[in-house]
């Protein structure tokens, strides 16, 4: 099994998405299927700053049919195996692996995917580990991984949220947090908790919207109640929220000057850039067709199938639609693994496997089939 190359399905990512669909995967029959992944199970979540937690709760409800929020499988509960409603990172990853052992999953790990090409009615991936063959590739490599570093004069003197290992050790007084949504406000809180003084800045102050139901265009709950308590704490702005677009940042004899249109603000911190992400398609941007006015890729509404190349699935946050009613956006997991038995399904037919075992995941209600019921149209993570 070590050194097989050749598989019918090949996973890319054990990440929520990745592990999810493999569960999926698992539940028709397929045998010969690999996860490929660069680091170990749950990476991204092991990168995760110490101090971050899940803003979706996650709760012991499967008995009554509703799926903790948290799970990639409906008979699965992060809530009961970590004990905990907002799960940090590190736990996150040790619910992955668990379900990873305790069902046996096949995942490689330290296989790094460079690129996919099309080969012999299949796919050839090159990897750090030599060449892998599949003839379905499900492309479930997330974002996190993937920064988007800013965009403006000066981004290189700031540090990606991505990058940092906890807001608790953080080596200065004043710092400003460049974005204002989950990872900005998140950061806010852990350093405004650690007695620093914090500039969150974007110039949508997404901590002002209201009246959306969707997490995906608006501040979560979870989020909302950390930024209110920010404020009616720090009456005398050791917090603030500028609702501005940062236009450079200079570096200067170890000072930082953040200039917005009306402000320069002087911190003595690297500011931190809570500005998003690129994604993992960046790497297999040519085996999809793009939607050219939001840039992101066409999919089967059926399967989250490449239109440009059938075969080829992807499944995860990246995963968008345009409907009768906007957009659907599936960046949180308890979005995006609603498609999970759908990929199974369709990769199942076609190998002529039966695809009753995913019954489960209509009974518990993880499938969504009718994209207009979904979501709005942006992401706010
Ligand atoms: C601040 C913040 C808070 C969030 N909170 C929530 C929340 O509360 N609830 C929620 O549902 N979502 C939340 N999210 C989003 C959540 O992190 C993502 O939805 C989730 O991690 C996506 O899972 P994934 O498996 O697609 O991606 P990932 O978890 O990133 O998994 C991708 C995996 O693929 C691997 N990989 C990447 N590239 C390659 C490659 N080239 N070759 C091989 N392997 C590769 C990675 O190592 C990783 O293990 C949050 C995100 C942020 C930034």
């Amino acid at each position: 099994m070590k050194s097989k190359k050749s598989f019918d399905v090949i996973v890319v990512g054990a990440g929520a998405a990745g592990v999810g669909v493999g569960m999926a995967l698992k539940r028709v029959g397929v045998e010969s299927m690999l996860l490929l992944e660069r680091g170990a199970v749950g990476e991204s979540f092991r990168r995760w700053p110490e101090e971050m937690r899940f803003i979706t709760p996650s709760f012991t409800s499967n008995a009554v049919g509703l799926v903790d929020l948290n799970a990639v499988h409906p008979s699965t509960s992060p809530a009961f195996s970590l004990e905990e409603e907002h799960p940090g990172g590190r736990q996150y990853a040790q619910y992955l692996d668990a379900v990873v052992r305790y069902t046996d999953l096949p995942v490689r790990t330290g296989v790094d995917v460079r690129s996919i090409a099309l080969k012999n009615n299949g796919f050839s991936l090159e990897t750090n580990g030599g060449a892998y063959s599949a003839r379905f590739v499900v492309w479930a490599a997330g974002e996190f991984q993937y920064p988007h570093k800013g965009g403006f004069t000066g981004a290189e003197h700031c540090v990606h949220n991505t990058k940092v290992d906890s807001w608790r050790s953080w080596k200065g007084e004043s710092i400003a947090v460049i974005g204002g949504y989950e990872s900005g406000i998140d950061a806010a809180w852990h350093l405004s908790r650690a007695g620093k003084s914090v500039v969150v800045i974007d110039p949508a102050g997404p901590w002002k919207k209201r009246g959306e139901s969707d997490p995906s265009l608006v501040l979560s709950p979870y989020t909302m109640a950390r930024f209110r308590q920010m404020e009616a704490q720090h009456p005398e702005g050791l917090v603030r929220f500028i609702a501005e677009k940062v236009q450079r940042v200079d570096a200067l004899n170890g000072q930082f000057i953040i200039r917005t249109q009306t402000l320069d603000i002087p911190t003595d911190s690297r500011p931190v850039l809570a500005t998003g992400f690129k994604g993992s398609l960046t790497l297999i941007r040519d085996l999809l067709a793009w939607d050219s006015a939001e840039n992101f890729p066409v999919l089967t509404q059926a399967a989250d199938e490449s239109t440009r190349t059938p075969g080829l699935f992807i499944c995860g946050p990246m995963v968008r639609h345009r409907t009768a009613n906007g957009m659907a956006i599936l960046c949180f997991i308890y979005k995006f693994r609603m498609r999970f038995a759908l990929i199974a399904a369709t990769i199942a037919s076609r190998m002529q496997l039966d695809t009753s075992p995913l019954s489960e995941y209509d009974d518990t209600n993880m499938v969504l089939r009718d994209l207009a019921t979904c979501c709005g149209s942006g992401c706010s993570c």
